[in-house]
Parts: structure tokens; sequence; C-alpha cells
């Protein structure tokens, strides 16, 4: 008894080596490994007492595999929600890939005009390009819509501080992003007009004084109200802000260049084109939404507007690298072409049932086969645009839907996200779904195995 008390006291940290050596090859580098390895160690020390080396070890490889699953990877989006923030929204169209390849593997003309043989425009190309689709007097690209909107209300609160906004457009986007507060962090000052609920062209009309920088129009794109409701619309506020001279911006948000009704959704989304023509002076949208390109955000609108927005000291630290204008300038140019079949953010949306359902019964009939006694069945889903863009529309979709016997529906889950590429799903009622419209077809054979392999695991 005493004896085992003091072996127990006397067990000693491992060294650091003996636990590198044990856990033999890993594909971390290896100032990360030795780095987790030292941090668990040190609080290993901190405790009482030291537990066996094969107790170390389980603690180590369980971290390294949190660590490795930290990693930027590639998942398979098995949510149904096609335009996914927390899953890096569109997936860009294999012509863009192809861009990025040439571009970001060598040099590029970026900042060079070729004929000239001198300094040149950054982003004049896709600048042109982008006015052109949303028949704008001109363009510009900065990197995210919430740097635009950082940038126009800096711009126009250098004199003037007042921002003129709906209390029913003070909206949140994600997590943490808040337009009030962005406006607010710039040192402009709100002006809020109206009621949660209703605001009309004459609660604008009241609001706007010798201290009046911009109206700025909010669409409620990842939320709908309805009931006692109104809003004054964008040609209202536009004729208003040309009668009190001052500028009216819409922050559109998702961005849809082509109309979500082409795309076979009922619900219409305010397009760029549709929001200049209705009296905005300057519009902002997401590259990553309902574009179907890279991370950016995109301004239009009239040009002696956007020429001062680019002379902005501040439009310099909010500028686009090389790879998100190589990715944006070949989808503005698919867009143009009409080429919309070829991005995939678009693509996804107007899959039709009958092809998703075709999909389905193929790999349930697999998974049958593979894992006899596996409860797999198709059903039936309602997916979404996602990423704050159309909040009202459900995409009708097929899933796989599967009852795991022998595990919970968390630790299948939970199985499946463990998987090398990871598998996300939901959970519905007693069942564990996997929504086909927003996993690729040709990740159909990953999923079988994923799935096949999580059966003999655990279901
Ligand atoms: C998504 C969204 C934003 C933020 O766009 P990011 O490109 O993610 O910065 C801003 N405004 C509206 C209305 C949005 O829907």
């Amino acid at each position: 008894m005493h004896d085992r008390i003091r072996t127990r006291a006397r067990r000693q940290i491992p060294a650091v080596g003996r636990i590198l050596d044990a856990l033999g090859h890993c594909d971390l580098p290896r100032p990360i490994i030795v780095d987790l390895v030292r941090r668990k160690l040190s609080e290993i020390r901190a405790q009482r007492s030291v537990p066996e080396f094969e107790s170390i070890m389980v603690l180590v490889r369980r971290s390294l595999d949190e660590l490795r699953a930290s990693r930027l990877q590639p998942i398979i989006n098995g949510t149904g929600i096609v335009i996914h923030t927390n899953f890096g929204r569109a997936a860009l169209p294999h012509y863009a890939i192809c861009a990025l390849n040439e571009i970001g593997s060598g040099y590029s003309n970026l900042e060079y005009d070729i004929a000239a043989g001198a300094r040149g425009q950054r982003a004049s190309y896709v600048e042109g390009a982008l006015a052109l689709l949303c028949k704008a007097e001109a363009a510009t690209v900065v990197n995210n819509c919430a740097a635009a909107l950082v940038l126009i209300v800096r711009h126009f609160t250098e004199t003037k501080t007042e921002v003129v906004i709906s209390r029913g457009e003070l909206v949140q986007i994600g997590g943490g992003f808040r337009i009030g507060e962005i406006i607010e962090a710039t040192g402009a000052k709100l002006r809020e007009v109206g009621a949660t609920n209703k605001t009309t062209i004459n609660d604008y009309a009241r609001a706007i004084g010798p201290n009046t920088a911009i109206i700025l129009k909010v669409h409620r794109s990842n939320f709908f109200m309805s009931g006692f409701a109104e809003s004054a619309s964008t040609e209202e506020i536009g004729a208003l802000a040309r009668k009190k001279r001052v500028p009216f911006v819409e922050d559109l948000g998702s961005g849809a260049v082509v109309p979500t009704e082409e795309l076979g959704i009922a619900d219409h989304e305010p397009t760029p084109v549709e929001a200049l023509k209705r009296g905005a002076d300057l519009v902002c949208f997401s590259g990553d939404k309902l574009f179907g390109g890279p991370q950016a955000g995109i301004i239009v609108g009239k040009k002696r507007l956007i020429v001062a927005l680019k002379r902005e000291p501040l439009f310099r630290a909010l500028r686009c690298d090389k790879l998100s204008l190589s990715a944006l300038q070949a989808t503005a140019d698919l867009h143009l072409n009409q080429r919309t079949g070829e991005i995939p953010t678009l693509a996804l949306l107007q899959i039709s049932e009958d092809q998703l359902s075709a999909r389905a019964a193929a790999i349930c009939d697999q998974l049958s086969e593979r894992c006899p006694g596996l409860h797999v069945t198709s059903g039936r889903g309602t997916g979404k645009t996602g990423g704050g863009t159309l909040p009202k529309s459900n995409l009708p979709s097929v899933t796989i839907d599967i009852v795991p016997k022998n595990s919970s529906l968390p630790d299948f889950a939970a199985t499946l996200r463990a998987w090398n590429p990871p598998v996300i799903g939901y959970v519905a009622g007693d069942r564990f779904k996997l929504d086909l419209r927003t996993i690729f077809p040709h990740q159909d054979g990953l999923l079988i195995r994923a799935i096949s392999a999580a059966f003999s695991e655990v279901a």
C-alpha cells in the first residue's frame, strides 16, 4: 500500500521527446506539435498527480485531433443552406479557380498598364465590368460589404455627421455585426427615424436638416416583417433625397444580380440595377452571397461619388488583393456572358427535386447494400438560401434520412463530423438528415463511404 502511493508520487512528467517519439508520424508542423505537447505537460504539472504515460498520450492525441480539425479544410455541407456563412458562403466557379491559380502563382498586371508600360490602376477592368452589369455609371470593390459601408459612411460624414436610417433597418447581420454599431464606430451619428415596424417617407423628410450627411437604407436581408408594418420605398426616398440634395445609399447585402425569380425562387430580392434605377446614388452588396463570387464589397453608382470614395485614405486600407480581384473578375465575366449555370451558388439554387430524388435513390440503394441493418431512406427537406438572403423562401429539397440503431443522434452526427472530409447534417425529429441540394454530385461517393464507416463504428 505504502509502496504504491510512493510510486505514484514519484511518477515523473515525461520528456517532450518521449511523447513525440510515441506519437510517430503526424501531419502537422513539428513546432505546432511541440508547442501543444508542452502546453499539455504544463497543465499536468499544475495538477497534483501525474497520470500514467498512456493517459497522457490519449490526452495529447485528442488535443491534436481537435487542433487538426480546426485547420481550414473542405467539408461536405448537408445542411441544405446554400450560402452558409460558417461554411465559407459561395463555392467559387471553376473559371474563377483557374483565374486564382493563374494569377496567384505568378506575376500579374495588378497595377500595371501593359500598353503604356507604366504604373496602372488596380481593378480597372473589374470595375468596368461590374458597372456594366449593374447598369451603373461606375463601380469599385473593397474587402467586404461591411467595409463598403464603413468607407461610405466615413466619406460622407466628414463635414456633416448624421446618418438618417429607419428604426426598422438597424439590423444585425450574422454574429455580432450590427449596422448601427458599424455606423457609430466610424464616428458618425445615427439619426433614427420611424418606429421598428413603421417608417414613412414623412419620417425621413422631418429628420433631414443641415447636419444630414446621408440617408441609408438597409435591405432586410435576413428577416422579414409582416402584420402592421410599413416602410418607405427606394423610389420615395430617392425622390426626397434628390429634392433635399442629400446622398442616398442603399445597402442591399445579398446583391442578387440575376433576378431571383429566374432562379425559381418566388420571393423577389431587389437587384442593384433596380435600386439604382429607383433613385439610390450608391448601392453596396457582398461578392460572396447571391453574386456567387469571392468575399468582396461591391459598390456601384454615381461616378463622382465612386471617384471620391476611391480617394479616401481608408480605401487603401480596405482594398482587395489580387486573389479576390481575379476571382471577382472571372465571376463578373460569367454574369456578363450569362453563363450563370457555371456559378455554383446559382446552380445549386436551380437543381430540380427530380434530380435530387434520383441521386437520393442511388445513394440509398448503395448504402442498403453496403450496410445491412442500416435504416436509411430518402426524405424531404427544406433548404434555405441562407447567408442573409431571402429570409422567407424555403427551397424544397431531398434528404438522406438515417435512424441510427445503436447510437444517439448527436453521437452519430459527431461521428460523421469526425470523418475526413467532415460531413455536416442536421437532426429533425427521430432522424439524422443530409440535404442533397448542398452536396455536390461528385461528393456522393465520399458521402456513401462516410456513412458506411459511421455505421460500422456506431450506428
Ligand atoms: C451580408 C450583409 C452585409 C455584410 O456583408 P459582408 O460582405 O459579409 O461584409 C451588410 N449588409 C447587409 C444588408 C447584408 O445582408
